[in-house]
Formats: C-alpha cells, sequence, structure tokens
C-alpha cells in the first residue's frame, strides 16, 4: 500500500507527550491563508507540493521509519503523532498504519483539522491516546473567508468528541487581525466550555517557518500579511480561557 507523505520528522517534542516522530500526510480540504505547509494543500495525489515536497511512500517505508524510533518513544514516554495536511484524507493508509502500530503498543496522536466526517475516521481515533484538533475562527463566514471552509462540520466533531469524552486539545493558531479579536476568543471558549467536559486549550501564534517552503513553491509568502500578537494580547487572550474553566497547555 502506498500514500502521499510529506518528510517524516523524528525528535519532536511539541506534538504530544515524549519524543515522537511526525508523520505528515500529504492532502487538506482547508487552504488557510496562513498554512505552514503550503506543500500539503489540495488533494492527496495533486498537492501543491507533489513531486518536490510531497512525494508517495510505501507503508513499509514509513513502518521502518518509526520502527527505528522505537527506543526513544520507550524511554521518553513519546509514539508517533499522524499530521499534515489532513491525515484523515488518506483514510485507508492511515487506518492501515494506526492498526498496525497499535498491535505493537506505541503510543498515537493526530493533529487534525476537523474537517472530516466523524463515523468514517472515528476507528482510527479510538486508537489515539490524544488528538489535537484546531479551531481556527468561531465565526462561520470569517472562517470560509481565511481557510476556503465553512466550520459547521468542525464545531459538529469537536462536540462529538466532547460527547464521547475522548483526550482532545483544541489548538487554536493566534493571527492579529484575524481571531485575536475579543468576540472571537469568547465565543470560542464559550463554546468549548460548553462542549468539552474538562476543557484544553493550545494557543499558536502565528510564526513564519513555513516560508522557506512558500519559495520553493514561488507562492506569495503569508508572513507579509499575518503576524502573531504581542505577549500582552497572548496574555489576555491566555486570561480569557483561565475565566472560563480552559485549561491553557503547552506541548
Ligand atoms: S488545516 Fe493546517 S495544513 Fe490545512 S491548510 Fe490549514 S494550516 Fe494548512
Amino acid at each position: 500500500m502506498k500514500g502521499y507523505f510529506m518528510e517524516p520528522q523524528n525528535m519532536s517534542v511539541n506534538d504530544g507527550n515524549g519524543i515522537r516522530t511526525l508523520i505528515f500526510m500529504a492532502g487538506c480540504p482547508l487552504r488557510c491563508q496562513w498554512c505552514s505547509n503550503p506543500e500539503s494543500q489540495g488533494s492527496p495525489a495533486n498537492s501543491r507540493g507533489r513531486g518536490s515536497l510531497v512525494r508517495e511512500y510505501w507503508l513499509d517505508e514509513i513502518m521502518e521509519i518509526i520502527e527505528r524510533q522505537r527506543i526513544f518513544y520507550r524511554f521518553s514516554g513519546g509514539g508517533v503523532t499522524f499530521s499534515g495536511g489532513e491525515a484523515t484524507m488518506q483514510l485507508e493508509i492511515l487506518d492501515e498504519m494506526s492498526m498496525l502500530l497499535y498491535d505493537k503498543a506505541i503510543d498515537m496522536a493526530i493533529e487534525t483539522c476537523g474537517y472530516f466526517d466523524f463515523q468514517a475516521v472515528k476507528r482510527v481515533m479510538d486508537r489515539m491516546s490524544l488528538i489535537f484538533i484546531d479551531l481556527k475562527l468561531f465565526n462561520g463566514q470569517a472562517h470560509r473567508k481565511f481557510t476556503g471552509m465553512d466550520n459547521a462540520l468542525i464545531l459538529e466533531n469537536i462536540r462529538k468528541f466532547g460527547e464521547m469524552d475522548y483526550q482532545i486539545v483544541i489548538r487554536i493558531p493566534l493571527i492579529e487581525g484575524v481571531n485575536t479579536d475579543q468576540e472571537n476568543i469568547s465565543h470560542t471558549a464559550d463554546f468549548i466550555s460548553k462542549h468539552i467536559k474538562k476543557p484544553k486549550v493550545e494557543l499558536l501564534p502565528y510564526h513564519s517557518f513555513g516560508d522557506e517552503k512558500y519559495r520553493d513553491l514561488q507562492l506569495e509568502l503569508p508572513s507579509r500579511e499575518f503576524k502573531a500578537p504581542d505577549k500582552s494580547s497572548i496574555n489576555e487572550i491566555r486570561k480569557i480561557f483561565k475565566s472560563k474553566g480552559i485549561e491553557v497547555v503547552k506541548y
């Protein structure tokens, strides 16, 4: 079995517990204007980075990369985190990989944009010990403007994760002038505290680490348009979440 991947990254410590291997899967239904992985956008087989930053890998190749890191997982309490793009866009190979890793008792987490058919991906999510799910903007129109898609399905999926008590962390990229206003943060916080029993958010200020990929792909740089809020705004945002009983976590 083959799939479309960017280069896996070993020794990550920011996307789950312990030392992890990040498996970046190509394809994403969204097109966020600030995306730091633009090569993943589009369909898996025809993503923007196909042929340069994205290539086909055999399932065995990916499993070998993971196997070689096993000792680090064992001593750090780490494992594998599926990322992208949106990993659920290649559901067949994701299902197969996660089943093999589950059988080997390798810990798994996933980062998702939340834009998926819940029933279709449920069996994969059931194998994850932690699910990072993005909530970029609460207002549907603004979400569509900046990401190309409405957020109704994403909100519905967060609600379902909450109902079924999955271990989730809501990730919010903070981009000044896009989603850092009090109205967006308050509505987001209200929604999260209403639907998740022990709510956790991780705040991720915008960064320009993806600029080099934009240059490689000859695309306009998002960092010309977007920037992170300053420290005092981030503190205010943190306070709003905490005031609604939401834990602000950092991986
Ligand atoms: S969901 Fe993530 S990978 Fe997809 S376009 Fe947005 S930032 Fe990029």
